[in-house]
C-alpha cells in the first residue's frame, strides 16, 4: 500500500498555562496542529506535513523541534524574520472554568500563503479549519481557495473543520461567507454542534445536515460532545455512540483530537463508523488530561488494543 500524504494547514501557537500563582507552563498548540499530532501518533505510517509560517526566534526553533519530535514534516514550515509566533494564555479558576487570552493578530502564520514559495502537490489530503482561513487577509484567502481547487482537480481530498472563533472575524456574515465557501470545496467535513449553533443558529442535527446537504460533501462527520457522532455519506446516515467520560479534566482540543483519530483510522482503511469510534476514544482520552497535547505514552496506553 502506498504511503498516504496529508498536508495540514494552520497556526500553532505558544501555549502558556498557569501552573500556580507565579509559574507558567509552556507548550505549543493550535487546532490544526493538535489534529496533526494526534493523526501522526495514531497512524505513524501516514506522511503528515504541517504548512505554516513561524518566526526566526528561539520559540519558533523550539516549535520546529517539537514538530520534529512528533515526526511531523517541517518541509512546509516557512520562516519570517519580521514576525514571530502567536501566543495564548490559559487561566483556570477554582471551579475549573478556563479563560483564554490571545496575542496572535500579527503572528507569522497570518502570512503563510504569502510566504509559501512552493505550493503543496502530489498529496492525497489537505486539511484546514475555519481558523486557518480567519487569520488570513482576503488576498491570501483567495489564493488558498485557488490552491484547494487545483489540488481537488488532481484528486486530492479536502478536509475541513469550521472551528468558529467569533473574535477572529469582523462579523458573523463574513464568517458565514468563508465557511460556506470552505464547505463548498470540502470532501470530508467535521461540523461541530456548538460551532453551528453560534455561527448559523442551528439548534439540532437535522438543521446542520440540511445546511450542508447542498454542498454535496462526500463524508460529513458531525461531532456533538458526549451526545454521539453523526456521519452522512453515500451509504447513508450512521450514528456512532460516544462513551461518556465521567472525569473530564480539560476539554481543550477534544474536537481536534477526534479529527486526528478519525482521519488516522480512515487513512488506514477503516470504515467511517470504526473511524468515529476510534476518534471518540482519542478525544475521550485527551479530555481526561490537562492541555491540548497530552503525553504520547499516556495516549498510547489508553488506545492500545
Ligand atoms: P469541539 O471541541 O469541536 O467542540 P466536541 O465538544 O463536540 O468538539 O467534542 C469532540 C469529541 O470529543 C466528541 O465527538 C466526543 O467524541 C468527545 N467528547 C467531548 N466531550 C465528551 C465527554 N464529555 N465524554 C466523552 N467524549 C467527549
Amino acid at each position: 500500500m502506498s504511503v498516504k500524504k496529508i498536508v495540514i494547514f494552520g497556526e500553532c501557537m505558544v501555549e502558556l498555562v498557569s501552573a500556580n500563582e507565579t509559574q507558567l507552563t509552556k507548550s505549543f498548540a493550535g487546532d490544526t496542529y493538535n489534529t496533526a499530532v494526534y493523526l501522526k501518533r495514531s497512524a505513524p505510517q501516514v506522511a503528515v506535513s504541517y504548512l505554516t509560517a513561524i518566526g526566526d526566534d528561539f520559540l519558533s526553533n523550539e516549535l520546529l523541534f517539537a514538530m520534529g519530535n512528533e515526526q511531523i514534516s517541517t518541509e512546509q514550515v516557512y520562516r519570517s524574520s519580521k514576525r514571530n509566533l502567536g501566543l495564548y494564555m490559559v487561566r483556570t479558576d477554582q471551579h475549573g472554568e478556563r479563560t483564554f487570552a490571545y496575542w496572535r493578530a500579527n503572528s507569522a502564520a497570518t502570512q503563510t500563503i504569502n510566504a509559501m514559495t512552493k505550493a503543496p502537490e502530489d498529496i492525497d489530503f489537505f486539511y484546514f479549519s475555519g481558523i486557518s482561513v480567519a487569520i488570513l487577509d482576503e488576498p491570501q484567502r483567495l489564493k488558498l481557495f485557488e490552491l484547494l481547487a487545483t489540488l481537488r482537480n488532481k484528486g486530492c481530498k479536502v478536509v475541513f473543520d469550521p472551528n468558529y472563533r467569533p473574535l477572529l472575524w469582523s462579523s458573523r456574515d463574513e464568517a458565514r461567507f468563508w465557511m460556506n465557501k470552505s464547505y463548498q470545496l470540502a470532501d470530508i467535513a467535521f461540523p461541530g454542534g456548538d460551532d453551528h449553533l453560534a455561527l448559523y443558529e442551528h439548534v439540532n442535527t437535522d438543521e446542520v445536515l440540511a445546511h450542508l446537504a447542498p454542498f454535496e460533501i462526500d463524508e460529513v462527520v458531525m461531532k456533538n460532545g458526549a451526545v454521539g457522532v453523526h456521519i452522512v455519506n453515500s451509504d447513508g446516515h450512521f450514528i456512532v455512540p460516544v462513551q461518556q467520560v465521567a472525569n473530564v479534566v480539560d476539554t481543550t482540543a477534544a474536537g481536534d483530537a477526534f479529527n486526528g483519530g478519525y482521519l488516522a483510522a480512515r487513512l488506514s482503511g477503516k470504515s467511517v463508523t470504526d473511524a468515529a469510534s476510534y476518534g471518540a476514544i482519542v478525544a475521550g482520552t485527551v479530555i481526561q488530561h490537562p492541555g491540548a497535547i497530552i503525553p504520547a505514552d499516556t495516549l498510547h496506553k489508553a488506545v492500545a488494543p
